[in-house]
């Protein structure tokens, strides 16, 4: 085969939610608030609670919702520390 090609153990899918980039949003949000007092745009407190709780299985739109919605980005971080008091690291 002459466009015989090595296989590639690095597939390139979407790349789950890291520690860094979390704290990296939080930065962010410490930095600057971003409000929304008509809350445009928010998704339900469900979503919040599961990006906090599974990041993986949560919708990319809710991460990119909460890094520029600060109501929510509070919502977000208040389920993130009930699921660390639950099972701490
Ligand atoms: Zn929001």
């Amino acid at each position: 085969m002459p466009g015989a090609r090595s296989k590639r153990a690095k597939r390139r899918k979407k790349k789950p939610l890291s520690d860094e980039e979390l704290r990296e949003l939080s930065r962010k949000h410490f930095a600057r608030d971003f409000p929304n007092p008509k809350r445009l745009g928010c998704p339900p407190k469900g979503e919040l609670k599961r990006l906090a709780e599974n990041p993986r299985n949560a919708k990319e739109s809710v991460l990119g919702h909460i890094s520029s919605c600060s109501p929510c980005y509070r919502g977000y971080s208040r389920f993130l520390q009930a699921k660390k008091k639950k099972t701490p690291i």
